[in-house]
């Protein structure tokens, strides 16, 4: 969209509530077009742990042109492959992930909730179970999910020390320049013994952390990336070891030791990491 005309959009408040009406209609044409598609795939193969709905093959997912070089070259885990979108509720893994160790590892029953640039199917399932904030730099994209949303920036939250039980940032901190200021803010803001979910994309192959903190140049952070929005790619220990030095104590469950829940299609060899603030 041309950049002038998007800033009309801004300046008479409409532009978030229009983009929100239209990913609402891709939506639902997706979900017509894959219901339809994926009928015959039907069966106990996969079950979307979202509609609990059952397939042998779920949507393949793979990254755009522009952003493949740099996530092939650097062996990047960040959501594409085989069996990635539910056909039925679109889903996708990196959700269904979360959704099931918030089922069956992390005690979520009445605790207090910050969900950071929140998921529409991972909100959902918290709001059943816990009070939860949600707060996003840019919240007008998010409306559509929670009308309450806060603006927060998550480099200088304006919450209280020890607030929350869980802070979730699912796919948030590659995106964050500052990246350790965000993480010592959830530490600040978790309460001792408080558990914080911070997947992000990540390779294992690569030596070091790939980054360029003041790039602002979409098509560059594309090739650099694999993500027009993009600031780094995590070297999987390095990001671990930030992770240490802002206060946590992190373990990485392998996708092996994820077994369990390899029915939910969840990304093939993504780890997930239990992060947590030390008593
Ligand atoms: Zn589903």
């Amino acid at each position: 969209m041309n950049t002038q005309f998007k800033n009309i959009l801004h300046s008479l408040g409409i532009y978030h509530p229009l983009q929100s009406q239209y990913r609402n209609f891709v939506f639902h044409v997706k979900r017509f077009f894959f219901k339809i598609s994926f009928f015959s795939y039907k069966g106990h193969g996969y079950t979307c742990n979202v509609c609990l709905q059952q397939y042998f093959r779920f949507v393949d997912d793979w990254p755009a042109a522009e952003n493949k070089n740099a996530l092939s070259i650097n062996n990047v885990i960040a959501g594409y492959g085989k069996n990635i979108i539910c056909p039925n509720c679109l889903s996708n893994a990196r959700e269904r992930l979360v959704i099931a160790m918030l089922q069956h590892h992390i005690n979520i029953d009445n605790k207090k909730i910050l969900h950071l640039s929140p998921e529409k199917n991972i909100y959902q399932y918290l709001i059943t179970k816990s009070q939860v904030v949600t707060a996003d730099l840019v919240p007008g994209f998010y409306k559509n999910i929670d009308k309450q949303i806060k603006t927060e920036d998550a480099t200088a939250f304006s919450f209280a020390d020890q607030s929350f039980d869980l802070v979730i940032a699912n796919h948030v901190l590659e995106h964050i320049s500052d990246d350790l200021k965000a993480m010592s803010e959830i530490f600040r803001v978790l309460k001792k013994g408080g558990v914080a979910i911070l997947q992000v994309p990540y390779s294992e192959t690569i030596t070091e952390t790939i980054e360029e903190l003041t790039i602002d140049n979409p098509k560059k952070q594309s090739d650099l990336f694999g993500q027009k929005d993009h600031v780094r790619i995590y070297q999987l220990n390095d990001y671990i070891s930030r992770l240490g030095q802002s206060g946590f104590i992190v373990s990485k469950i392998s996708y092996k030791e994820l077994s369990a829940f390899h029915q939910h299609a969840i990304q093939v060899d993504e780890a997930f990491l239990d992060i947590k603030k030390p008593y």
